[in-house]
């Protein structure tokens, strides 16, 4: 029961023009469902690259991919933007959480963009921000929040619309270590609990070595790290 497959994606920028550079040759990855995927990808990898055709925020050149079995690569804008929103959660080293909303806001916003009606995306929230256990900073805005607390509404808004995959770009990189290990630990244990597959680039062996399986980014290639 795949969640994510990717198989022989290729991608290059600037395709056909002289400072043409491939950055994906083939990548081949699947997680399945419930499964945590850790990904060491030096920077200038194409880290960014895997991730952003992952989320369907970039198209790929060749190979095939799929979300949940569903094929994506001759899905129009509209479907694309729908898989996305319905199904893939982002979370980035910063938070880039809307700084006029309150947290609560942050989280019921993604859901009214899916439909789902006021009160069900604040209860959704509330829920969401409690086992954060950040209910208490519900009506702050991200400037009143430390960036750990920023980080784990960011978590919260990530699964607001209770993705089927989550997809993490140095989630804790931008925190001291103490609270990058609190984060990482909440951030696992929300995953565990609502069984969804992740992949989860960072540049810290430890947390990596804490997921359930650790691949490397490797001259545009997926290999076991
Ligand atoms: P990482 O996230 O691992 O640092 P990226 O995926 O951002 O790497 O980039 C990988 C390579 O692709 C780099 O050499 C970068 O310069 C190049 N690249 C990234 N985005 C573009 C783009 N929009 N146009 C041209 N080259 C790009
Ligand atoms: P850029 O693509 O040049 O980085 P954008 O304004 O498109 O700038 O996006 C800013 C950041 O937000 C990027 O990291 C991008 O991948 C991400 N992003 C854009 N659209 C979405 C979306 N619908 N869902 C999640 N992240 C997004």
């Amino acid at each position: 029961d795949a969640v994510l497959t990717l198989k022989g994606i290729e991608k290059t920028y600037n395709i056909g023009k002289p400072n043409a550079v491939q950055v994906l040759h083939g990548v081949d990855l699947t997680l399945q469902r419930g499964e945590i995927v850790g990904l060491i990808a030096p920077s200038g990898s194409g880290k960014s690259t895997l991730l952003h055709i992952a989320g369907l925020l970039d198209r790929f050149d060749a190979g095939e991919m799929m979300i949940s079995g569903q094929p994506v690569a001759g899905l129009k804008d509209r479907a694309r933007t729908q898989v996305r929103r319905d199904r893939v959660g982002f979370v980035y080293q910063f938070h880039h959480l809307l700084p006029e909303f309150s947290a609560l806001e942050n989280i019921v916003l993604p859901q009214r963009a899916a439909g789902v009606s006021d009160a069900a995306a604040k209860a959704r929230a509330l829920d969401l921000l409690s086992s954060v256990g950040l209910a208490a900073r519900a009506s702050h805005r991200p400037a009143e929040l430390s960036g750990g607390e920023a980080q784990r509404v960011a978590v919260c808004r990530a699964l607001a619309n209770a993705p089927d995959l989550l997809l993490a770009d140095e989630p804790t990189g931008n925190l001291d270590p103490g609270t990058s290990d609190q984060v990482f630990d909440m951030l696992m244990a929300l995953v565990r609990d609502t069984g969804l597959s992740a992949l989860i680039a960072t540049h810290n062996i430890e947390l990596a070595h804490r997921m359930d399986r650790v691949m490397r980014l490797d001259a545009g290639r997926i290999v076991p790290a």
